[in-house]
């Protein structure tokens, strides 16, 4: 249960003095729901204004706050167009207020020959001095703008000094909380408590030392999150799976395993003979074969009589990989079978039958494998390819849910900084395949301005005409699946004219899954020369005769969206290229992006220029992929703080692992302060 001395943080918007349902609407626009959502809404920056007694053209460009008297309005000609009222300050300089909209209340706010006072930034139209849509003050009467105020991320429906009012009513409502934080570390950085910390954070946006407080807050609820975790899934017991290698030896595979493979394997097969479970990341590039090595763990647990579940991301994803396994696996009597969203009726009933009874050895399926209505026989092993889906909410509930938690194998091609590794899995022991299977020669990559479209499509054409094939990424649009899929739907009809309808396919996101399936089979036996697609195949997506890759907008992608896209050309023996379309216009993260690309094939740089080029202020890409990101902490604190939050979590542990003693329970408020519930949950009793 959430300490009641939270209640108040965890009531709606609407409980604060004047939020009726208008005003929620909007703030909910913003994601702003319960009063701590507004707490946690800090300004990003500061208006400066300069009060004077009359305008000087050094003034151009600030804001200021001066004494005005209205002396003529000029309504728009034809109706339209926007209003003007002019007026003059005290050394008779005339000024253009200008109001795009609601002429009549600029009329009332404005009454000829009346002194007002009027705040808004100083521009110059011409030879006319003007203010566009001025805050005015009748003087005597209520306050003058501030000359400091700071700045709110915003919604329609919203202003600036209203969101600022409602923060400081949520402020006002905050109950001082008993401080978590080591008291060492506090009298260190000199840091307050944690009421006066976000007050200042709200006042003083640009002031560090209070959002660094606020942000150490979160990564330290994090942290002790994922030492709970980690502590309550290694205090549990499982069946060891040490396997007799009995399939494995039977076993027959086109290739060798690298180094890396082998050893990592190894690693793998070390923990799954253990009474505890498993709790393991494997990192590797793209292409590097991590596919293989979950086969093998997967094996082991087979022969040791228990079932394994293989989570993918995506349909098309889950697809492949049961395809591959049958490939490899049904010849040895392992019985594979597939569960996404899409097997209904009798399939999946069937499907779960054999969960149930045991007669289904391997799963391969999306999210739906792990619901509540699939019960496994004896679930032994779950592995996680591409987790980024995957956070820490659903490892705290898979781990809870089980009473003999399977062991657990999370794979990523998303290489990861170190100290993002140990914010997102922080309970988690890691391996990685640091090497490529051998005859992969690495990926060309150019970047072409899009000026140069028809020699682009002209190469295409002789890759085709010699035999290959290639991927053709169409831009994202506004971050809309559906202006995606019109963009790519509007490039394959064009191709189409060229190549031929029978050439070219097309996925996209809107697509319904059997569509994407044919189309992706069509592909994989090279049916199709070119698929184009929107990112739907940006992750693990396999087919080696690919080795062209055309991305389109490339400015538009992040960097491990980009190194993902790249990685799915270069697998084969053949010399694979990637060419990036550039826009004319180009920011200059964009330029370096590219640049960064066209230099390095190396995921692990280009995971760390990431982090980098993201700069400050910027958050990290943890939200849009639906993980329970960090809503103060930026990276820069991340790679400053993480460790320290960490090694700060463990002590704390250390000496209190009930959380029981004044620090303890302050620590449990911090953890449902940032609704890391779940885990308090798992706080050892006793
Ligand atoms: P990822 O790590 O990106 O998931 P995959 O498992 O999809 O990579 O493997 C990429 C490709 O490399 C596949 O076509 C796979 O068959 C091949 N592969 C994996 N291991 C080896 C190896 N040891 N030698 C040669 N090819 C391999
Ligand atoms: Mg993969």
């Amino acid at each position: 249960m959430r300490p009641e001395i939270l209640n108040p943080l965890f009531a709606e918007v609407e409980a604060l003095a004047g939020v009726g349902p208008q005003v929620a609407k909007s703030l909910k626009r913003l994601g702003l729901i319960r009063v701590i959502d507004l707490l946690y809404h800090l300004p990003t920056g500061s208006i400066e204004r300069l009060r004077v007694p009359s305008l000087t053209s050094e003034m151009i460009g600030r804001n200021v706050i001066v004494d005005l008297t209205p002396i003529d309005l000029r309504a728009p000609r034809s109706g339209r167009g926007p209003t003007r009222i002019f007026a003059s300050d005290a050394t008779g300089n005339t000024i253009a207020l200008v109001y795009f909209n609601n002429p009549g209340w600029a009329k009332k706010q404005l009454p000829l020959g009346d002194k007002r006072t009027v705040s808004g930034k100083l521009e110059a139209y011409g030879d006319e001095w003007q203010i566009i849509h001025p805050d005015v003050t009748e003087p005597g009467k209520g306050p003058e703008p501030a000359l400091r105020e700071p700045v709110y991320p915003l919604t329609e429906g919203l202003t600036n000094r209203r969101l600022g009012e409602l923060a400081a009513l949520a402020l006002e409502r905050s109950p001082d909380l008993p401080e978590w934080i080591e008291p060492s570390l506090v009298a260190r950085d000199g840091w307050r408590a944690w009421r006066p910390a976000l007050g200042e954070a709200h006042r003083e946006p640009t002031a560090d030392e209070p959002r660094r407080r606020l942000a150490y807050d979160e990564i330290f609820a994090n942290q002790l999150a994922l030492l709970l975790l980690r502590q309550s899934a290694r205090r549990k017991k499982t069946t060891p799976l040490a396997g007799d290698g009995r399939l494995t030896d039977a076993l027959r595979l086109p290739y060798e395993l690298t180094i890396a493979q082998q050893r990592v394997a190894g690693e793998i097969r070390g923990d799954m003979a253990q009474e505890r479970p498993m709790l393991r990341l494997l990192q590797g590039d793209v292409g590097s074969g991590k596919t293989l090595v979950a086969m093998l763990a997967m094996l082991s647990a087979v022969e040791s009589g228990a079932q394994a579940a293989f989570l993918a991301p995506t349909e098309i994803l889950a697809r492949q990989h049961h395809a591959t396994l049958l490939g490899q696996l049904d010849s040895i009597g392992v019985r594979v079978a597939i569960l996404t969203g899409r097997e209904k009726g009798k399939a999946r009933e069937a499907v779960l039958m054999g969960l149930a009874d045991g007669s289904i050895d391997l799963l391969v399926g999306t999210h739906a494998i792990f619901q509540d209505k699939v019960a496994y026989k004896n679930l032994g092993l779950a592995v996680i390819d591409e987790q980024h889906r995957f956070g820490v909410s659903q490892r705290l509930l898979l781990s809870a849910k089980a009473g003999r938690p399977p062991h657990l194998l999370v794979m990523t091609a998303t290489p990861i900084p170190r100290t993002l590794t140990l914010t997102q899995y922080g309970e988690m022991d890691v391996s990685a395949i640091d090497e490529m299977p051998p005859g992969r020669s690495p990926v060309a990559t150019r970047v072409i301005s899009d000026e140069r479209l028809g020699e682009v499509v002209d190469g295409l054409d002789r890759h085709l005409a010699g035999g290959g094939q290639a991927f053709w990424v169409c831009p994202l649009v506004e971050e809309s699946e559906k202006s995606d899929a019109a963009a790519a739907e509007e490039r394959a009809r064009v191709l189409r004219l060229r190549f031929g309808d029978d050439r070219v396919g097309l996925v996209h996101g809107r697509m319904k899954g059997p569509e994407k399936d044919a189309v992706m089979a069509r592909f994989a036996s090279g049916e199709l020369g070119a698929l184009v697609a929107t990112t739907v195949i940006e992750v693990g997506v396999d087919v080696p005769n690919a080795t062209l890759m055309i991305v389109e907008g490339a400015e538009r992608f992040g960097l491990a969206q980009l190194h993902q896209l790249r990685g799915r050309v270069g697998r084969g023996a053949g010399k694979s290229i990637c060419l990036l379309i550039r826009g004319q216009q180009l920011s200059e993260s964009g330029r370096a992006r590219l640049a960064l690309m066209r230099e390095t094939n190396d995921g692990f740089r280009i995971a760390e220029e990431d982090l980098r080029l993201r700069g400050p202020g910027e958050i990290l890409g943890l939200r849009q992929s639906g993980e329970a990101g960090f809503r103060v902490a930026r990276a820069e604190d991340i790679v400053e703080l993480a460790q320290v939050a960490q090694d700060d979590a463990v002590l704390l542990l250390e000496r209190d692992g009930g959380l029981a003693g004044p620090r303890g329970q302050a620590a449990r408020t911090c953890l449902y302060l940032f609704e890391r519930d779940q885990a308090v949950g798992l706080i050892r009793s006793g």
